[in-house]
């Protein structure tokens, strides 16, 4: 982890952890291969533009390898079908714009699937990127970062798995501050980790240099890749939670959200950042960019750095903005990195889990079941109508998650099982869930992360309560229930349609 980086790149070397050292002078300089996982995008992508950078300097080819897992932390039709339509864009972006091959590894369940790299080269990563790497003999392998352990232990075994020859750098392309580079620690909350951030914003948050095409092409073409097919395949798979209409994904809809002409959030929607963005019947007034932002289809660093650019426009807003951006979005990274209990009570500081367990057996008004909640039949037809946007439409509004998520806390046998339902629903229905945003904004809303203690009471102890007549006094409730009303109603008439055509096209067929 301590070794020297390399001379040529143009990426900071805050942003480079070599996590295998394969500087052998027997070493043979073999291909580099970008395992590319969290930052699903060609431009603004920091893994991407060092890959390349190596690939140069050594004057060998370079490749990008996804792995698709099998259904990842559960994903359903909704995230899967997002995925890969935005992972069918990069290709072709990838190909044309740079003339880098994009090879798709298949996991072992859907090995029945027309694709495969190398005969034999199929299934879970800590198998398949050991042997693609062997088979391409490649030299480097750059990964981007994610704190997640599924793939925190993954690398670990891929480093064990490859050979003494290869080296492995891990390049923080999510965050705006790199992980390790904004603290060395976990942070107790926003207010400790705002400053370090801060600081180091001149270093960070710069404009990207511009990706050119390889010196050197990869040798043979991927193997084609039926996008069609797979697509299918997967949203057959997981259709119990079906995809969204709303959310075009992909590179270009990001930007197109983020500063497009038509609806861009900093070109048409910035002032009502400011003031309406905790009104759940204002969602227009929120950014809209959490999905792209989860499946690294648009860069945070870009983001805010065209954020910052419109500042003098609306700069109540763009500070609102960027402390959710930044701040916030890498304090869940902080916490994730550094606290390997970070979706369990055992991550909880100690104040609240004790305050918790004092209280986990109080009485409880209503107590309801995991299937309860997600069918939406609790007694508060406001949690009900945050469950169902959540359900139908698949982006709670933020405000709304809050409140949902405490409920959960107080309708169910302790905080334990509040969690971990509220994880579950979370990652199941959220086009945005299976994030580090997500098992911190359940640990903040359930456990008290990040956040202070607060005046004791039966349930919730001494962590931060909500409840209905304070949202009331917030917003209009009963509107924000109509609202939730029109658009599941407007969901279930898409789908009758989509039948319906679907029949129709199959009778005539
Ligand atoms: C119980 C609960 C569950 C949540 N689950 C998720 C989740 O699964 N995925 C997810 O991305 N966010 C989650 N959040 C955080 C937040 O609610 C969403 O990021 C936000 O609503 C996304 O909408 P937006 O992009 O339009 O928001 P905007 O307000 O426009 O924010 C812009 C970006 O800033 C970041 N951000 C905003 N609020 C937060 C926050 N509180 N913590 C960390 N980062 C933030 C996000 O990356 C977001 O996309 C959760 C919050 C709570 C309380």
């Amino acid at each position: 982890m301590s070794s020297p980086l390399p001379e040529t790149t143009r990426v900071q070397p805050g942003r480079i952890r070599i996590i295998k050292d394969g500087s052998n002078p027997a070493r043979k300089e073999g291909p580099v291969v970008y395992w590319m996982f969290r930052d699903q995008r060609v431009k603004d992508n920091w893994a991407l533009i060092h890959a390349v950078d190596q690939a140069n300097k050594m004057n060998v080819p370079v490749a990008v390898a996804f792995n698709l897992f099998d259904r990842f932390k559960g994903a359903r039709a909704r995230q899967l079908g997002f995925m890969l339509r935005g992972l069918k864009q990069l290709q072709s972006a990838l190909q044309i714009s740079l003339q880098i091959p994009f090879f798709l590894i298949q996991a072992s369940a859907f090995l029945e699937s027309s694709v495969s790299v190398f005969p034999n080269v199929q299934g879970e990563p800590v198998q398949t990127i050991p042997k693609f790497l062997q088979e391409c003999e490649a030299s480097l392998l750059v990964t981007d970062f994610t704190p997640l352990r599924e793939i925190q232990k993954c690398k670990e075994e891929v480093c064990k798995r490859t050979s003494d020859l290869l080296s492995i750098h891990e390049v923080d392309a999510h965050n705006v501050v790199p992980v390790w580079e904004a603290s060395s620690k976990l942070e107790y909350s926003a207010k400790t980790l705002r400053g370090k951030i801060n600081k180091l914003l001149a270093t960070y948050l710069i404009e990207f240099p511009t990706l050119q095409p390889p010196s050197i092409r990869w040798k043979s073409s991927p193997p084609p890749i039926d996008w069609e097919k797979l697509i299918e395949e997967n949203v057959k798979k997981g259709n119990e939670v079906p995809e969204i209409g709303w959310c075009e994904p992909g590179e270009s809809a990001a930007i197109e959200v983020l500063k497009g002409t038509k609806d861009g959030f900093l070109t048409k929607r910035l002032k009502a950042y400011g003031t309406e963005r905790n009104n759940p019947l204002k969602p227009r007034s929120l950014s809209g960019l959490s999905p792209y932002l989860h499946f690294g289809q648009v860069s945070a660093q870009r983001c805010a750095f065209e954020a910052r650019i419109v500042r003098t426009v609306c700069p109540q807003s763009v500070d609102a903005f960027l402390e959710e951006l930044i701040v916030r979005r890498e304090l869940a990274d902080n916490f994730c990195y550094y606290q390997p209990h970070y979706d369990s009570l055992m991550g909880a500081w100690e104040w609240a889990r004790k305050t918790l367990m004092d209280h986990a057996s109080d009485k409880r008004e209503h107590l309801y079941t995991r299937e309860q909640l997600e069918k939406a039949q609790t007694a508060d037809p406001l949690w009900n109508a945050s469950q169902l946007e959540m359900v139908y439409y698949g982006k709670m509004h933020g405000f709304m998650r809050m409140y949902w998520a405490k409920k959960i806390l107080e309708w169910t046998n302790g905080p334990e099982e509040a969690l971990e339902i509220a994880i579950y629903l979370n990652d199941k229905y959220e086009i945005d869930g299976r994030d580090p945003n997500g098992y911190v904004g359940c640990m903040w809303s359930i456990c008290g992360v990040h956040d202070q203690g607060w005046k004791e009471r039966p349930i919730f102890g001494k962590i931060r309560y909500m409840n209905y007549d304070g949202c009331k006094r917030k917003f209009n409730v009963d509107g924000y229930i109509s609202y939730v009303k029109k658009l599941v109603s407007e969901v279930k008439k898409r789908k009758a349609d989509a039948a319906l055509c679907s029949t129709e096209k199959k009778l005539c067929a």
